[in-house]
């Protein structure tokens, strides 16, 4: 991979869109606009990367998009968002209008897959063949690479979905409009805001009340590890980002979900298998960086 290529990306989010500059991995240059409508949001983000572009030619783009989306290239709808509560972004084509505009390759993923590639490629999963990355914020969403792939197939992974285990006794009902409680509807921000006592922030690390939300994200982590068997699980966004401690507690709960079938995992190897990101909060945009890169390499 050439750190000198001149890349850019676009980080596109339910509440704001990213436009990024970078060489390489390394992110010189981020412009940040309100997700509004798709023609107003698309049309600032192009109107930054055209004018980059113009500055130096852009070897490729990436676009990291809020799902879902169609990444299955040889489908009618490839590079759309699909059916989406996102009011005005159902079925909307975000590769296309991009392509018509600017003439080098164009990646296109999922932004927690983006991540994943970014985080696996210079941060927390540098060396991990088999990583995944967990945004839980506003939503709840996992990229997952296999051999340092993101996962693509029927659609791509939307493990936030998953239902999981409940603890015994904890009756709350979870706030997925699809599912109730399914893992976003127990994790995400608005869950904790209707299940917890207080705000989360105003509500003590050692609070009992954090209990079943540890325990929940646990068995999310348990069924990810059995499934995909990752060396590394970075875990962003902004829900962990305040409150770290729910790291600590989803660890010491896995081992009693995995009731010893997994021996080799004990609260040493789950130190250092479960992680925040290395990169933060640019693991977005160096995601959207990521992409690019890899269209260059495959030139699509
Ligand atoms: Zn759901």
């Amino acid at each position: 991979m050439d750190s000198e290529t001149p890349v850019a990306g676009i980080e596109l989010g339910g509440t704001k869109a990213i436009a990024v500059r970078g060489r390489g991995m390394t992110v010189t240059e981020m412009r940040s606009f309100p997700t509004t409508t798709p023609d107003e949001t698309l049309g600032a983000v192009l109107d930054v990367l055209a004018e980059w572009n113009a500055q130096e030619a852009l070897a490729a783009i990436g676009i990291a998009s809020f799902g879902p989306i169609r990444v299955a290239r040889d489908a009618a709808d490839f590079g759309s968002i699909l059916a989406t509560p996102k009011a005005g972004w159902a079925n909307t084509p975000i590769h296309a209008p991009v392509a018509a505009r600017f003439d080098c390759p164009i990646g296109f993923d999922t932004d927690v897959n983006a991540a994943a590639l970014a985080e696996h490629a210079i941060g927390a999963a540098q060396g991990c063949s088999n990583t995944i990355y967990i945004t839980i914020g506003t939503g709840l969403g996992a990229g997952i690479l296999l051999d340092g792939v993101p996962v693509h197939g029927l659609l791509h992974p939307e493990a936030g979905h998953v239902r999981t285990r409940r603890a015994v006794g904890d009756g709350f009902e979870g706030v997925c409009p699809f599912h109730g409680d399914c893992a976003e509807g127990l994790l995400s921000g608005p869950a904790l805001l209707a299940r917890l006592p207080k705000h989360p922030g105003e509500l003590e690390p050692d609070d009992p009340a954090w209990g079943p939300v540890g325990r929940d994200l646990a068995e999310l982590l348990a069924q990810l590890i059995l499934t995909f068997s990752p060396q590394r699980i970075v875990i962003g966004g902004g829900v962990t980002n305040r409150q770290p401690h729910l790291l600590d507690k989803a660890r010491s709960h896995i081992p009693e979900i995995l009731a010893g079938y997994l021996t080799d995992i004990d609260a040493v190897r789950l130190a250092d298998m479960i992680r925040p990101p290395k990169l933060g909060d640019e693991a977005g945009p160096a995601g959207a960086l990521a992409l690019a890169l890899a269209a260059v390499a495959e030139n699509r």
